[in-house]
């Protein structure tokens, strides 16, 4: 087995390596204005997105029109890795950048690739996407936030809820029902909606960690009025792009969750010795038991990633894409909660004590957010069930 790169695939590494170097944002200015919601652009972040862009490097993969360079599957995955490495953030807009402007630029009309998909990809614009209400969420084709149409214009009323960024986002990627007799994956339609129009209530959501930047929020739509040339690909046809847009970079999404788990490890062995040291006899064997599952669960998410993404490039479907996104988020939540034993003076029950770093517990609390959204682990395990062991349903 050999897992190294071809010499083309590391020129491009290195051709990309070096581009960074002159341009990238750089930590002083990253900390100064931090990020503090998936839809919020700093102005660093801003100039950096276009820097991105221009350059051909915000989405490599993409053919040049798109502002990409035709990079293959293997180039992305380096190109992926070495930004996480240098610690440099690709977005602060992720659902933005991964799932609403490629959207749009599968289904939507020139003007709306020029003012919403364009705008951010340039860094000018953040988006939120608007799926989840009180009532649709695992089933989306549930949802029942209304548009009708009223000559030129939609009217919305209804209700999303963990919406994420949209305390700062410029537009909502919107799923609405706007045929409420048709089955229900048939009657929805996606609206471009101006988060500044009038009749949006932006409810910011309470959150256990960091209170005062909550990033959820539940939205209010009352009698919002949208112009028809808003309306996202047909009408009716919303499903399509639920199923279609959505799985945009999914392929890559397991990186990501690997390069922070194995940082995450790195971080671990490096406190281990004083760690251990400081404890009892019965409690270091448990903790450094942890700290091998740690390692071993990072390991395990790389090699599961490299097989499904082998698939992948070879021209294959991957269902493994959904054990990759039970298995990683777990595992990420079993190592911040290691990671948050080994910095405690002692543990007790749950693992965690006050005495643990604090942005240790937060992470392990904001961990399992990750097994919830874009699909939760019993989801995924239903896909595993049908998908890739085919158990009947
Ligand atoms: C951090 C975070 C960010 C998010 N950001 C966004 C966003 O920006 N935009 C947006 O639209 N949504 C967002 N969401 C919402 C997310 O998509 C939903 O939370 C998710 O789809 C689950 O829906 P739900 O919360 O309504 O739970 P439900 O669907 O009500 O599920 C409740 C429980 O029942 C289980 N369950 C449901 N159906 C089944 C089934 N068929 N078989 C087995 N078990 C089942 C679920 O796994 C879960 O444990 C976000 C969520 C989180 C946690």
């Amino acid at each position: 087995m050999k897992l190294t790169f071809g010499d083309d695939v590391e020129a491009f590494r290195q051709e990309f390596l070096a581009w960074l170097a002159d341009n990238r944002p750089t930590a002083e200015e990253m900390a100064a204005d931090p990020a503090v919601s998936s839809a919020h652009v700093p102005e660093w972040a801003s100039r950096w997105t276009r820097r991105l862009f221009d350059a051909g490097w915000l989405v490599p993969g993409w053919p040049p029109e798109r502002g990409g360079r035709n990079a293959g599957p293997v180039e992305v995955l380096v190109y992926l890795e070495a930004l996480s490495r240098a610690g440099v953030p690709r977005t602060t807009n992720p659902q933005g950048l991964g799932i609403v402007a490629p959207s749009i630029l599968d289904y939507g009309t020139d003007a709306q690739i020029k003012d919403y998909a364009l705008a951010v990809l340039h860094g000018e614009k953040a988006a939120c996407l608007g799926m989840s209400e009180p009532g649709a969420g695992s089933d989306l084709a549930s949802l029942s936030t209304r548009a009708v149409l009223d000559g030129d214009q939609f009217v919305i009323n209804g209700q999303k809820v963990w919406t994420s960024g949209a305390n700062y986002a410029d537009f909502c990627f919107l799923f609405c029902r706007t045929d409420p007799d048709a089955p229900k994956h048939k009657g929805i339609s996606v609206i471009l909606v101006d988060m500044n129009t009038p009749g949006i209530t932006v409810r910011p959501l309470a959150e256990i960690v960091k209170p005062e930047h909550p990033d959820l929020n539940e939205v209010f739509f009352s009698d919002v009025v949208v112009p028809r040339e808003n309306l996202v690909g047909k009408m009716n046809d919303g499903w399509a792009m639920a199923n279609g847009s959505l799985a945009h970079e999914r392929g890559m999404v397991w990186l990501n969750f690997v390069m922070h788990m194995e940082q995450d490890v790195a971080s671990l062995l490096a406190q281990a010795p004083a760690a251990l040291a400081r404890m009892e006899a019965p409690e270091r064997a448990v903790v450094a038991d942890g700290l091998v599952e740690s390692i071993i669960d990072a390991t395990a998410a790389r090699c599961l990633g490299y097989r499904g993404f082998a698939k992948l490039v070879r021209g294959g479907s991957a269902p493994e894409q959904a054990l990759m996104k039970a298995f990683c988020s777990e595992a990420q939540r079993r190592i911040t909660l290691r990671s948050a034993e080994m910095s405690a003076d002692h543990t007790v029950d749950i693992g965690v004590t006050p005495a643990s770093d604090p942005t240790w517990i937060e992470r392990y609390f904001t961990s399992y957010g990750g097994t919830i959204s874009a699909g939760s682990s019993e989801i995924q395990r239903n896909i595993i069930a049908e998908k890739v062991l085919g158990l009947p349903r």
